[in-house]
C-alpha cells in the first residue's frame, strides 16, 4: 500500500486516518500487507524508531537519477512501514507545502515518490497487488503499465487506486512532463492531459485495475458533472471497475469508554461522564458552564467543501436559541476571520479555535450535544461516525458518506441516528438543527437516538473484508 499520510504519525485529514487503521484490519483478515510512505520530516521526528534498510534505490526523474534510501519500522499489529528517504524532497517542515502555499516542486516530489514505490516493491519481492491512495501515489500504476519496459519483473502486479477526495488531483503544468519520463503520446485527452495540464489522479484512474472511493454514494456522485471535478467522464468510462467502500472508525482511538483525551469516560449504559465532558469543554473554551444550553460542535478543515459558510450565515439566528457553538478548524483565511469575529461578538456563547489539535477534537466530540457537518460534498467523512459513538447527534448534509452513514430520525423513526438535509443552504441547515432541538425536548427520545448511535458499528473489520474481497477478485484468487 502506498500513500502520503498515516495517522498518528503524519496526517492532514481522513487519508491519514484510513492508513492508520486499514492495514492492520487487513492483516487481521489474513492479507500480508506493508505500507510505503515518503520519509517526511514529521515522520522522522515523531519519536518512533526507524532502522535503515540496506536498500539503495535509484529513481529516474527527468534526465537525472535520484538516489534514495529506505527506512523501516513496524506499526502496531505487525504491519511493516517503509519510508523513502530522499533528502531534497521530503525532509521539510510541511507535507505538501508551507504557509498556505504548495511546494513549487510537488510534481517532481511525487513523480519521484511513485517511481520509488515501484523500486521498493522489487526489493520486497513482487507482491500480488499494489494499492495506491490519492494523487500523491497515483502515478505508480501509470509507470507500471505505461513504462512497462522498465518494470518487467512487476508485470503481474495488479493495482487498486483509492480516491479519498476528488477535489485534490495533483494538477501541474505541462512543462513538468519531462519529469515523468513518459512518452508524449500519453499526454492527450485520452491520457494524463487535463485542460493542457498534467493530472496525476486522472492517470491513476485510467491505469489502475480497480478504483475505489470511500463511500457508495460518493462513488455514484463523482460520475456526475456536479461532483466530478472534470473527471466524471473518465469515471463513467471506468464505472465497471469503480466501487465505494465506506471507511471505518478506529475505535482504539475514538471511543468514550477509553478515550485518554477527555475529562471522563462514559458509555451507552452510563452517560454521566458525558455531562462532565460537556462542562469541561465549556470551561476550556470560555463558554458559560451551562448544562441546559445545547452545545453544537464543529471539527473541520475550513474549506469550501465543508459548507461552513452556510453555518456562518445562520450564526446570529442560531444564537437566538438556547445554544452554544464551538468550532475547531483551520484553513481558508476568510472563514477563519469570520468565525473569529462571530465568536468575539458572542462571548460565552460561541468559541472558535483556529488550529489543528487532535486532543481538542476528541473533547469536542465528547462534550457536544450536536455535531454539525454541512458539507457541500463529503467523500466519506469520519467525524459523523465519531460523533454517533460519542452520543453526539450529528446534523449532516445528505451527501457522500454522510448520506451512507447517518439515518435520519424523522425519515426512519425507531432507526434514526441523526438529522440530514438536502439543499446546500443556511436555511436548510437551520431547519435540520431545529428538528434536532424539537427532538431534544423529549429527553427519553433523545437518549434513545444517542444510544442507538453509540451502539452502531462502523469498525474497520467490515471495510477490510470488502477490500479483501476486491483484492481476491482482481488477483484471481477468489
Ligand atoms: P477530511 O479528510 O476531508 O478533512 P474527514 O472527516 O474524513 O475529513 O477527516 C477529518 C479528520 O481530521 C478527522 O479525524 C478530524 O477529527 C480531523 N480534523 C479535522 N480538522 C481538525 C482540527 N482542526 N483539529 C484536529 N483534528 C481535525
Amino acid at each position: 500500500m502506498a500513500a502520503s499520510e498515516l495517522a498518528p504519525l503524519v496526517k492532514t485529514g481522513g487519508l491519514g486516518d484510513v492508513l492508520g487503521a486499514l492495514p492492520r484490519a487487513l492483516k487481521q483478515t489474513g492479507v500480508d500487507v506493508a505500507v510505503i510512505l515518503p520519509a517526511f520530516a514529521a515522520l522522522k521526528q515523531s519519536g518512533r524508531e526507524f532502522e535503515p534498510t540496506a536498500w539503495e534505490i535509484s529513481v529516474p526523474v527527468s534526465s537525472r537519477v535520484v538516489q534514495a534510501t529506505v527506512l523501516h519500522t513496524e506499526l502496531d499489529g505487525g504491519v511493516p512501514l517503509y519510508c523513502i528517504d530522499a533528502d531534497p524532497y521530503f525532509d521539510r517542515p510541511g507535507l505538501y507545502g508551507e504557509g498556505g502555499s504548495d511546494y513549487a516542486d510537488n510534481c517532481e516530489r511525487f513523480v519521484f515518490f511513485s517511481r520509488a514505490v515501484l523500486e521498493v516493491l522489487r526489493r520486497l519481492g513482487t507482491p500480488d497487488l499494489l494499492h495506491v491512495h490519492d494523487w500523491q501515489a497515483a502515478l505508480a500504476p501509470v509507470f507500471l503499465r505505461a513504462d512497462a519496459g522498465r518494470y518487467p519483473d512487476l508485470a503481474a502486479v495488479r493495482t487498486v487506486m483509492t480516491v479519498h477526495n476528488l477535489g485534490y488531483q495533483g494538477r501541474f503544468w505541462k512543462h513538468d512532463w519531462h519529469l515523468l519520463n513518459l512518452d508524449w503520446r500519453h499526454f492527450t485527452f485520452l491520457g494524463l492531459e487535463f485542460y493542457d495540464d498534467i493530472n496525476f489522479l486522472k492517470g491513476g484512474l485510467l491505469f489502475a485495475d480497480a478504483i475505489t472511493t470511500v463511500s457508495p454514494t460518493y462513488a455514484r456522485e463523482i460520475q456526475t458533472p456536479e461532483h466530478g471535478y472534470g473527471l466524471d467522464g473518465v469515471l463513467r468510462q471506468r464505472a465497471g471497475v469503480l466501487t465505494g467502500i465506506l471507511n471505518g472508525v478506529d475505535y482504539g482511538e475514538w471511543d468514550p469508554r477509553h478515550d485518554r483525551h477527555i475529562a471522563a469516560s462514559y458509555s451507552s449504559e452510563d452517560l454521566t461522564g458525558k455531562q462532565q465532558c460537556k462542562a469541561a469543554l465549556q470551561a476550556a473554551m470560555g463558554l458559560h458552564v451551562d448544562p441546559d444550553a445545547t452545545l453544537l460542535g464543529v471539527v473541520s478543515r475550513l474549506a469550501e467543501q465543508k459548507g461552513l459558510d452556510l453555518l456562518e450565515q445562520i450564526v446570529p439566528r442560531l444564537l437566538q436559541r438556547a445554544v452554544q457553538l464551538v468550532v475547531l478548524g483551520s484553513g481558508d483565511s476568510r472563514l477563519e476571520a469570520a468565525f473569529r469575529a462571530l465568536s468575539a461578538a458572542h462571548p460565552g456563547r460561541m468559541a472558535t479555535r483556529i488550529e489543528f489539535d487532535n486532543r481538542v477534537a476528541h473533547q469536542i466530540e465528547a462534550g457536544s450535544d450536536v455535531f454539525l457537518m454541512p458539507s457541500r460534498y463529503e467523500p466519506c467523512g469520519l467525524n459523523q461516525m465519531y460523533s454517533v459513538r460519542y452520543g453526539t447527534v450529528p446534523v449532516v448534509r445528505a451527501t457522500g458518506g454522510l448520506a451512507d452513514s447517518i439515518v435520519d430520525v424523522d425519515e426512519a423513526p425507531g432507526y434514526g441516528t441523526g438529522f440530514k438535509f438536502g439543499p446546500a443552504s443556511g436555511e436548510a441547515l437551520l431547519q435540520a438543527i431545529d428538528r434536532a432541538f424539537a427532538l431534544k425536548r423529549d429527553e427519553l427520545e433523545w437518549r434513545a437516538v444517542m444510544k442507538r448511535g453509540m451502539q452502531a458499528d462502523f469498525s474497520w473489520a467490515r471495510a477490510a473484508l470488502q477490500y479483501r474481497t476486491l483484492y481476491d477478485r482482481i488477483t484471481g484468487s477468489a
